[in-house]
């Protein structure tokens, strides 16, 4: 079996706290972004990104000593491999979209809500007259209901308004049951009575008919 030598990558956030005396967080701003002293830098292992591709050689231990292989798609920096069919697809919540990738959002892992939000830091831009945004963190906010953790979501794809999968989402949404994503005969359930009910009224039987 031929073996290859392989270069992989991942983004590792490195920051700094400093303090900056100015006469307007703008100003306070321009000093950080300046300020090219990185003494006492700490690396933010918990934002470190998806690991990528970034070199592929033939052989054992080649790695820019012999000619470089081109690397297959979806390996490299905000590449997706194919996702695997179904809706419950996760995917990594910093992953970069490819253009032609399915939209996806954030879903709350306990109640199944697409309205989430993260904490984030904007300072006044004098230029543009606007909040600039500075940094999101990790901390995500579940507005539907309230949970609040690190690693609230999963990923689905974006379902087209009207469609059965829209449907079925907000009935998960009116059970609060995320689980559900996966549930096949959830599924077929909400395909027969997607016409025909509303989204209290399927909740209401699914909940009739569910066991427990
Ligand atoms: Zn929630």
């Amino acid at each position: 079996m031929p073996s290859f030598t392989i270069e992989s990558s991942y983004r590792l956030p490195v920051f700094r706290h400093r303090t900056y005396e100015a006469a307007t967080i703008g100003d306070a701003c321009r000093l950080a972004i300046a300020d090219e002293d990185w003494q006492g830098q700490k690396e933010d292992y918990e934002s470190a990104g998806p690991t990528f591709l970034t070199g592929v050689w033939p052989g054992v231990d080649t790695a820019y000593e012999v000619p470089a292989l081109a690397l297959p798609p979806g390996f490299a920096e905000g590449e997706n491999l194919p996702v695997p069919d179904g809706a419950a697809s996760s995917r990594s919540v910093d992953q970069l979209a490819a253009p032609g990738t399915p939209a996806v959002l954030p879903r709350c892992r306990h109640c199944g809500s697409g309205r989430i939000s993260r904490d984030a830091n904007a300072c006044w831009d004098e230029q543009t007259q606007s909040w600039s945004l500075l940094a999101v963190y990790d901390s995500q906010t579940c507005e539907q209901c309230g949970a609040d953790s690190n690693h609230l979501v999963d990923w689905f794809p974006v379902a087209a308004p009207g469609t059965t999968d829209a449907f079925r989402w907000d009935v998960i949404e009116a059970l609060q049951m995320p689980t559900l994503a996966d549930d096949a005969d959830f599924r077929a359930f909400c395909g027969e009575i997607h016409a025909s009910q509303t989204i209290e009224q399927a909740a209401a039987t699914w909940r009739n008919r569910a066991p427990g």
